[in-house]
């Protein structure tokens, strides 16, 4: 039997078609890792019993011809999952039992994988190091002491540690990209629109997005195809044929332009991430790349922008937790509106409730126009420094992250510095566009660093093809023992 811990989801699949091992041993697999793995706390909920059903179905009756056939994932707790709990990682949701399958979720089982559990995340998708979880913190594989990054954390740690052999996260302003940067994992932020919304438990509608996260480029490509595609559920979904990302994968990118955008070497940065940086710069001239320098001017608006818009948009989304409709209620209250206020007093974590003070704020009259208007106005501003390069360059390569993992505890009692780890992700979040973020080296204390790729719209597989063209000559390996089992 191969050793299904050095093995991709595309060599999975591989192995799966050509019958040379079953769904079940794979699904058996990596349950063991998984009930090895607690240390970690990857896991919300699992649901092994009805994976083993289900594989051995696949065995004897599945179809074979699926992208993901038999093949067993976990998936972020954020995507609802018909008749299991889905809790966006709050108490508030504790009990949440949908009653719907989000849609990027069903294109994957119709695709034939399997659902093993749902994944740890920050509460409601917010924060950058999974330090927000009702359901306690996810440590990184790498050390631990580390986080794994946020808000997908519990994807991250899990595909890292491989309890699962590829999955999906939400990316609203790097929750995707900064903990694949973390766990030394290759996780991409698609086109607004491209992956359905529909299912997905929201943070701020405007900005969020599904997406893969897995060990290669191949994979990514692979995962993305199954989970995109039109939905008429969601009024924002791009409605355009199913590309074949993962058949059209190459990696000649001879006479691509990728501009270098001078504001993002910001003050502080540790000089290994600059070096990175330029170790990608040179691989992309080796493979025929040219490298232009960019301006991309209002890049240092947009992490005050982003923390208007989200919280604006979540403090609106946030407003159906009430205790009626969703899970957690008060039992404390003398009247309908004490039960309300004792739900959401007790039901959110303090995260979540300094995004509703602020997003509530900045919606009320009288403010509205000095912070809401005026962040929509510099987000478009934003946009058009994108839209402006992206008409003499084919993509633009920056460092993913500030810093590599950070310790446990380390900057929760100061949100401002873990808001400013978002800082090189958000920008692509405001403008609606696609970025690939793929492991590109260690630092001095081994942990992983990456390399964000960004293009205009709907340029998925141009990223796909620089970041796999990058992937051969940086040849990135994990360097961690299994020290949690
Ligand atoms: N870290 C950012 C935040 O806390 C982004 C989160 C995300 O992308 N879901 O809002």
């Amino acid at each position: 039997m191969p050793d299904l811990n050095q093995s991709s989801l595309s060599e999975i699949v591989k192995l799966i078609k050509t019958k040379k091992i079953s769904s079940l041993e794979v699904t058996n697999h990596f349950i063991k890792n998984i009930k090895k793995g607690k240390k970690l706390n990857s896991f919300i909920t699992t649901c092994f019993d009805e994976s083993l059903k289900k594989a051995k179905y696949f065995d004897t009756k599945g179809n074979i011809d699926g992208l993901l056939p038999g093949v067993p994932l976990a998936v972020k707790d954020l995507f609802c999952t018909k008749g299991i709990k889905t809790t966006a990682g709050s108490k508030i949701l504790e009990n949440f039992i949908p009653t719907y399958e989000s849609t990027v979720t069903n294109n994957l089982w119709k695709e034939g994988a399997i659902l093993l559990g749902k994944l740890n995340c920050d509460e409601f998708a917010m924060g950058s190091s999974n330090e927000t979880s009702y359901f306690g913190k996810t440590i990184n594989p790498i050390a631990k002491d580390l986080v794994p990054g946020g808000s997908s954390g519990g994807s991250a740690s899990a595909l890292a540690a491989n309890f699962t052999p590829a999955t999906i996260g939400t990316d609203t302003g790097g929750s995707i990209r900064q903990p694949a940067s973390f766990t030394g994992t290759v996780g991409l932020k698609p086109t607004y629109g491209l992956c359905s919304r529909w299912g997905i438990v929201a943070f701020a509608s405007s900005l969020d997005q599904a997406g893969p996260m897995t060990k290669n480029v191949e994979d990514c490509a692979l995962l993305l195809e199954a989970m995109s595609g039109y939905d008429q559920n969601d009024s924002t979904s791009i409605n355009k044929k199913k590309e074949s990302y993962s058949k059209n994968l190459s990696t000649n990118i001879k006479g691509l332009k990728i501009g270098i955008p001078k504001e993002y070497r910001v003050e502080n940065m540790p000089k290994e991430i600059e070096n990175l940086w330029g170790k990608g710069i040179d691989i992309l001239k080796k493979s025929g790349a040219k490298i232009v320098d960019i301006t991309l001017p209002h890049t240092k608006y947009a992490l005050p922008t982003y923390y208007i818009v989200a919280p604006a948009e979540a403090s609106s989304n946030l407003a159906r937790y009430d205790g009626v409709k969703y899970g957690y209620r008060s039992k404390k209250g003398k009247n309908l509106i004490e039960m309300y206020e004792n739900t959401r007093g007790e039901g959110f974590g303090d995260e979540v409730k300094r995004r509703i003070l602020i997003g509530t704020y900045v919606l009320s009259s009288g403010y509205y126009d000095a912070y809401y208007l005026k962040a929509q106005k510099v987000r478009k501003l934003i946009k058009n420094d994108f839209d402006k390069c992206f008409r003499n360059i084919d993509a633009i390569l920056t460092p993913s992250t500030p810093s590599s993992a950070f310790k446990v505890g380390e900057k929760t009692n100061d949100p401002i510095s873990m808001y400013l780890n978002d800082i090189f992700t958000v920008p692509v979040n405001l403008a609606g566009i696609p970025a690939i973020s793929i492991p590109a080296g260690h630092d001095n204390q081994g942990r992983p660093l990456g390399l964000q790729v960004i293009s205009k719209a709907l340029e998925e597989q141009k990223i796909l093809n620089i970041a796999f063209s990058m992937e051969k000559d940086i040849s990135f390996k994990q360097s961690f023992k299994r020290w949690w089992e």
